[in-house]
Formats: structure tokens, sequence, C-alpha cells
């Protein structure tokens, strides 16, 4: 009986444009037959997510990466992510109902941060930064699976998927990646390059399988901060992290004239 149900969570942020945005979209569902989730149902068969990309990124992180398809409406700034504008939700439904769409997966990163007495696991959609969270240069020894590649002295490096890569990995000169490659670029934030310190100054890929270890100096143990997604986490003691990407897939809901080239060249240029 439940299994005819077809359940739709409709998440929007807390701005008014995105309230009054999910309200018409309840209301549009529910005549074609929807049901709409009073909260979050763990059992519906599709996300909508209502704001920009950083309310993308959250309500991933909010519900545990769901294995549910998500869709977003831009009513944010930029909508990277955002397939939608709430001009299109008749459309949206049209296709929808007819099975006209595509999903697409996307490899989120993970990072183990281990300190003196315990791992635990954290995950990006866009990227996992680590940095200093004061404003002195970091130290980092970064190693590439067994192999030792550098001692990195700035502010820090983010690791950044492809699909982030058009994110804050851009802004620090980091390249565009096609999210059809599965893969991790590390980026520097503010390398020193002196007879000093000596830190690469570009961005390194690395393919699927690679694991990115970085151990801090031993006095920035208690001095590192890892943001990902723009969530911060600090702890004490940190020892190691590992960086790779993970085994999750994320199911993006697109339709079939999606292309991220044109979705760079239209928001960037
Ligand atoms: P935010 O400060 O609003 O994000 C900064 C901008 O990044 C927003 O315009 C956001 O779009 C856009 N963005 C997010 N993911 C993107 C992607 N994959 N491709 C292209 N642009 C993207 O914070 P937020 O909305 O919570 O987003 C968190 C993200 O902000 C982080 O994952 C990080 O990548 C990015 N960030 C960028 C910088 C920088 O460029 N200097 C600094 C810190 C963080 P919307 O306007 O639609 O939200
Ligand atoms: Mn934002």
């Amino acid at each position: 009986m439940t299994n005819d149900l077809r359940i739709i969570n409709v998440v929007p942020n807390g701005k008014p444009l995105s309230l009054k945005t999910a309200r018409i979209l309840e209301h549009k569902l529910e005549k074609n037959g929807f049901v709409v989730a009073d909260g979050f149902d763990n059992d519906a068969e599709l996300i909508v997510c209502i704001g920009g990309d950083g309310s993308f990124l959250r309500t991933l992180h909010k519900y545990n990466f769901p294995d549910i398809p998500i869709i977003g409406v831009n009513t944010g700034h930029l909508g990277f992510f955002q397939e939608l504008s709430p001009h299109d939700l008749d459309e949206f439904i049209f296709r929808y109902r007819n099975n006209d769409y595509i999903i697409d997966t996307i490899s989120p990163v993970e990072g183990l941060i281990c300190t003196r007495n315990s791992c635990i696991e954290i995950l990006g959609i866009n990227e996992i930064v680590v940095k200093g969270h004061k404003s002195t240069t970091i130290h980092l020894n970064i190693s590439l699976d067994e192999s030792f590649l550098e001692k990195f002295s700035g502010d820090g490096v983010l690791v950044s998927t492809p699909i982030g890569s058009t994110a804050y990995n851009y802004s620090l000169g980091g390249s565009i990646v096609d999210p059809r490659l599965n893969l991790l670029q590390i980026t520097p934030m503010a390398p020193i390059n002196t007879i000093a310190y000596r830190s690469f100054t570009s961005s390194i890929v690395v393919p699927k399988d690679s694991t990115i270890k970085i151990h801090p100096e031993y006095m920035h143990e208690n001095s590192i901060l890892i943001v990902t997604d723009g969530m911060e986490y600090r702890y004490n003691e940190i020892v190691e992290l590992q960086i790779k990407v993970s085994e999750l897939k994320l199911k993006l809901l697109r339709f079939k004239d999606y292309s991220f080239w044109y979705k760079v060249k239209e928001k960037f240029l």
C-alpha cells in the first residue's frame, strides 16, 4: 500500500522566496498525485531543495547524504547545483512524471581525521579545507599513498572534488574539472615558495584510488581547522588526516539537456 505512494521531500531554506516557492511546488505536486512529506521522509523518491548552493550542500549534510535523488530550485545567488528556477515548476513536474530525466552520480571527498585518541570521518561534496585556525603560517607534511610529496607551508590546502572545482577551488586558482572525471585536486592556499620554505604553487591532480595523507607539524596539532563545504570542524591533537574519494555516490536528478560546460559558461563568463 505505502509502496504506491510517491513521496517527495521539499526542503526550502528560510528565505521568503524559498518558502513561497515551496508552497507553490507542494500544491502543484499534490495536484499531480504526489505526496509531500511532512518533515523529511527517508522513503521518499526525490528531494527538492529550494535555495542556493549553500542550501543544497547543507541539505545533503543535514540528512546524512541520503540515497535519494535530489534536485534544486535556485532562489540563491549563484545556484550552480540548482537545476531549476522557480519559473520551471510546471515543466519540471511534467518531465518528472514522464520519466524524462537522468540520474547523474557524484562522489564526495572523504576525510578521516585522526587525533591522538580516535578517528572521525567527514564528507565533502565540494571540498575539504585543511588550514590553520590562527593567522600564522602552517606546515603540513603531505604524502600521496606511501610516498612523501612535500612539506607545505602557507595558509593551508584545499582538496576539491570535480563538482566542487568551480567553488572555492576556482577562487584559489585551481582548475575547473569536468565532473565525468573521477579524481581529486589538491590546491594550495597562499603557498610560500622561498629559500626558507618550498611548496608547490600549482594544484596537483590525483586519481580516484589515491589517498592523500596530511601530517601537521607537531606544533600545529592543536591549531588545525578543517572546513568541509563551509562547515567548520576543530579537534585537538590532530596527528593525521587521510583524504580520498568516497565510495558513496550521490544521485542528482538532471534533465537530458544538462551540460556542465554550458553551466560553467552561463555562470562564470
Ligand atoms: P557562500 O559563502 O554563500 O558560498 C560562496 C559562493 O560559492 C556562493 O555564491 C555559492 O553559490 C557558490 N558555490 C557553492 N558551491 C559551488 C560550486 N560547486 N560551484 C560553484 N559555485 C559554488 O557559502 P555556501 O553557499 O554555504 O557554500 C559553501 C561553499 O562556499 C564552500 O563549499 C566553498 O566552496 C565556497 N567558498 C568559497 C570561498 C571563495 O571562493 N573564496 C570561500 C569560502 C567558501 P550560492 O550563491 O548559490 O550559494
Ligand atoms: Mn550561499
